[in-house]
């Protein structure tokens, strides 16, 4: 069974990407009101091997045996928390680059790139994908709720000081909640440091999946009209995405839900798509002995049911 390595999964942004998740569940130096795996108690922002580094490399090159290539667009580093908070990260990027030829990616914050290390460790990576929701530092707080440590000036100057540096692809990912980013200042804030930061692509997101926070909601077609012509000197048109890509050599049912939607939390729908090979009664009777074992836990936003890890805290 696969303890680091998930998927490939679909990903807008990396086509199919197989995710290396090298911390816990929800350690984070951010408590984004918006966060799909609900809070992060406590917010942490200590940097260490939470997982022996050579036990995650052993386990991609387990799971890059059993793949062809071709099957893989990008091998990404995305955490059920934060990447740059596992001290070897710089070491795995690089172990992971000398056992395939498929690019590799990090999906970070970003908070931490004031820090020399993490900007080294990064540097290896042949895209990085960090978040900025806000062009001002209440409105930062207020969104990404950040540990005392990430203050915003640390976050935009390593940001800034990172880009100067860096020779792979910059993608920045910006979260448009209603209300808090969506409006016509805090938009004019934030071109103003993309005007600065020049990213080689912006990509606009909104909060579909369950947020930490019940009242966080995505913005309506102004909201995200504005984003989108305020943001249009950076802003990527969306592509086709991967399309769904099916879920095989599952060795164990429940520990393969328990995976996936403890990254990603998921209807019931979602996840037999992604299951083509498993009868729906099958699929319902692992969630429900799931949900009883509390491995799971049902999350119901936007009128929908999500399940996500029985370790996750929503508000
Ligand atoms: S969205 Fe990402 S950065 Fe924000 S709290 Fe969740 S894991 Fe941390």
């Amino acid at each position: 069974m696969s303890v680091f390595v998930f998927g490939p999964v679909p990903s807008r942004r990396l086509g199919r990407s197989l995710g290396i998740d090298p911390v816990p569940l929800k350690t984070c130096n951010w408590n984004c009101v918006y966060c799909q795996l609900g809070r992060s108690v406590p917010v942490t922002n200590e940097r260490k091997d939470y997982w022996p580094p050579g036990q995650i490399v052993a386990e991609v090159r387990r799971v890059l045996q059993t793949r062809s290539e071709r099957e893989i667009d990008w091998v990404t580093f995305l955490a059920s928390g934060e990447p740059t908070l596992h001290a070897s990260l710089g070491r795995m990027i690089r172990d992971v680059k000398a056992i395939t030829q498929i690019p590799v990616a990090v999906i970070t914050n970003g908070a931490l790139l004031y820090r020399p290390d993490v900007q080294e460790d990064l540097m290896a990576a042949d895209a990085v994908l960090p978040s900025l929701d806000a062009g001002t530092a209440a409105l930062y707080r207020a969104i990404n709720r950040p540990h005392p440590e990430c203050t915003f000036d640390r976050l935009v100057n390593g940001l800034l000081e990172f880009r100067r540096a860096y020779q792979g692809k910059m993608w920045v990912e910006v979260m448009v909640v209603k209300g808090l980013n969506d409006t016509e200042e805090a938009l004019r804030d934030l071109a103003g440091l993309f005007h600065k930061l020049q990213p080689d692509q912006v990509h606009l997101t909104t909060p579909v999946r369950p947020p930490a926070e019940p009242w966080v909601e995505p913005p309506d077609e102004q909201g995200m009209q504005r984003a989108r012509s305020f943001l249009r000197e950076w802003v990527q048109p969306e592509g086709p995405g991967a399309g769904i890509v099916k879920l095989s050599g599952i060795e164990s049912l429940p520990d393969a839900l328990v995976a996936v939607v403890s990254r990603h939390p998921m209807t019931e729908a979602e996840l037999l798509r992604l299951l083509p090979d498993r009868s729906r009664e099958e699929v319902h009777r692992a969630l429900s002995q799931l949900l009883e074992s509390g491995r799971l836990q049902v999350v119901e936003r936007y009128g929908q049911q999500f399940w996500a890890s029985g370790r996750s805290r929503y508000g």
